[in-house]
């Protein structure tokens, strides 16, 4: 999505770690404006999908999720993360392990709100090393719902995760492919899509 990559080019910036950070207009402020277009595009990009849910994961992907539900006229559940280590109540939950902070975590979603018949598309904000979208992809196989697929707005296609999803059969829609970074020049390039 051009729009999306010419903004990433102007305010993305590199940080070492392989951390690109985006915060002046989707981690920390967010431009709707951008982010209604993201969502147009992943109603282009799953057209003809059924879809009655989208799950994501607190907090960064919940905005952009919003504004995709918003296209695809449906609830939004998103995953809570929590360090509770006796979690109560009727939840599914599973461990992922966080990229930018370098701890496991559980996440939980209440059976309330995903089960049998739910057919959900994932969305989160980065796909790196894929533990996010995986974690996510397995509480929709416990609840017993289908997954559809997965959108995510920056996938950097130089870490694992995109290359795993893939091969899994899932249907994974990445809005801007970075191929590589330098956090030196700041140079970022994209993959042709
Ligand atoms: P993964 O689970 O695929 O390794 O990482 C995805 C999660 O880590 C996303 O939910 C996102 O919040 C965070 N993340 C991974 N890489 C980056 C990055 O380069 N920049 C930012 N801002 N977040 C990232």
């Amino acid at each position: 999505m051009q729009l999306l990559k010419d903004r990433i080019r102007k305010d993305g910036k590199v940080k070492e770690g392989n951390v690109l950070k985006v915060d002046s207009f989707l981690n920390h402020q967010m431009d709707i404006a951008l982010f209604r277009e993201m969502g147009k595009e992943f109603k282009r990009r799953f057209a003809g999908e059924e879809i009655n849910k989208i799950l994501t994961i607190e907090a960064s992907g919940i905005g952009i999720a919003c504004v995709a539900a918003e296209q695809f006229d449906v609830p939004v559940v998103f995953a809570k993360k929590t360090q509770t280590k006796n979690i109560a109540g009727d939840v599914y939950t599973t461990q992922v392990e966080s990229f930018t902070h370098g701890r496991v975590y559980d996440i939980i979603v209440s059976r309330e709100f995903l089960g049998k018949g739910d057919k959900v598309l994932l969305i989160d904000d980065f796909l790196a090393n894929g533990k996010a979208l995986e974690g996510l992809a397995a509480l929709v196989e416990m609840s017993g719902a289908e997954l559809v697929g997965a959108g995510i707005a920056i996938e950097k296609g130089f870490q694992v995760g995109g290359d795993a999803i893939r091969a899994r059969g899932i249907h994974l829609e990445s809005l801007a492919i970075v191929e590589s970074m330098d956090e030196k020049t700041g140079e970022i390039v994209f993959r042709e899509q």
